[in-house]
């Protein structure tokens, strides 16, 4: 497969060009080419400009507003809501983060629901800024059905990620983000997309049948990591960032789609804490530090987060690499 690599300034240029041409405003459009390259930045190609294409045919089908004015409400004392108007995630996600970050402070605990918005993408950054902050984040959301339930073969749930960032002293905050299926539905496509096999853990066929083809996988259901456990994650997730917030549930976010295999609409509930408010304000950073550096005495051990700082710090000497197919794709859409 032949590439081109491209600055992180480059990519962020095409990002938002392309988004601008095919119908964004400059706010829209700069969210979500801010994310995008910030994903590429962390080598994490599963959500950046993979997805512009993708992006573009939601606003250019009318489905997605790319004038969007996110609307934030209180609905009670620790508890704010972020409409999207209909637009992608990225702008609402900007708009809600010193809010809740301001709510978190004053009550020692906050929860912030978006609704009314398209492809919540990955998760790490809503957390990891939180945790920037000082504070420690949860966050969920979910999306189309991928996913079996245990012992079923039809997808019900969403591949629906969780991420978890904890503040650090002198050091980028731990933060994981992982999908509650074996592996996040974008590795499956880039899969299919260059002619690799997946672990026979990812899926099975339409019928239940095992298989190590990302394209059957597709066809068929996603499967949970961890077999009936994160199964059971996944359903907490759908209700967490569904019916508790007002959202769809995944299957009713692809029944809204219509068939047309758009950008997923649906919801995403983080969770702050405020550490300095929960009983130990003067110890809990070096406590954590603790199980941090035990776990580091373990050869063979890293932290979740430390794979994506390491490419932070890379990419901006590398740039990055994209398949020459999509870049194609990418100019096609500026024409
Ligand atoms: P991975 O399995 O690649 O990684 C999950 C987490 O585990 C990361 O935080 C990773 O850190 C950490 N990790 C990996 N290897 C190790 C190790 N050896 N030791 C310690 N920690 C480790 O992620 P997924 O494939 O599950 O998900 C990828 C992305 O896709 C996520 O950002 C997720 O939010 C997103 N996604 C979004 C969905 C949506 O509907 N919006 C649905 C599903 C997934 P590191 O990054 O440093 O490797």
């Amino acid at each position: 497969m032949t590439s081109r690599n491209l600055s992180l300034t480059e990519a962020h240029d095409l990002a938002l060009s392309c988004l601008i041409k095919n119908g964004c405003d400059d706010d829209n459009a700069r969210a979500c080419a801010d994310r995008m390259i910030e994903a590429e930045g962390d080598r994490c190609h599963s959500h950046g400009l993979f997805r512009l294409p993708w992006y573009v045919s939601g606003v250019k089908s009318g489905r997605v507003n790319g004038h969007a004015r996110p609307r934030l409400d209180r609905l009670a004392p620790a508890v704010i809501r972020v409409d999207g108007d209909n637009g992608y995630a990225p702008l609402g996600q900007r708009v809600a983060h010193q809010p809740l970050v301001d709510l978190t402070r004053e009550n020692g605990i906050g929860a912030l629901a978006f609704t009314n918005m398209y492809h919540i993408a990955a998760i790490w950054p809503e957390v990891e800024a939180l945790a920037r902050e000082g504070l420690c984040a949860i966050a969920v959301t979910a999306a189309y059905p991928y996913v079996a339930p245990a012992g079923g073969i039809k997808a019900l749930f969403g591949t629906n990620p969780m991420g978890f960032a904890w503040p650090r002293k002198d050091a980028p905050p731990l933060v994981f983000d992982q999908a509650s299926s074996s592996m996040a539905r974008g590795e499956i496509q880039i899969a299919a997309r260059d002619g690799h096999m997946v672990p026979e853990t990812a899926g099975i066929g339409p019928k239940g049948e095992a298989t190590t083809d990302p394209n059957v996988v597709l066809a068929g259901a996603q499967l949970g990591f961890g077999g009936y456990k994160g199964a059971s994650l996944a359903m907490m997730i759908e209700l967490l960032a569904g019916p508790l917030i007002g959202e769809f549930l995944s299957l009713e976010s692809l029944a809204d789609d219509g068939g047309r295999g758009g950008p997923p609409k649906g919801g995403e509930l983080i969770i702050a804490l405020e550490p300095a408010r929960f009983g130990d304000a003067d110890g809990f950073l070096a406590h954590g530090e603790i199980l941090f550096r035990e776990l580091l005495a373990q050869p063979g051990t890293r932290l979740p987060g430390a794979r994506r700082f390491q490419n932070r710090a890379e990419t901006p000497k590398t740039g990055i690499n994209i398949p020459a197919s999509l870049y194609d794709e990418i100019i096609g859409l500026l024409a």
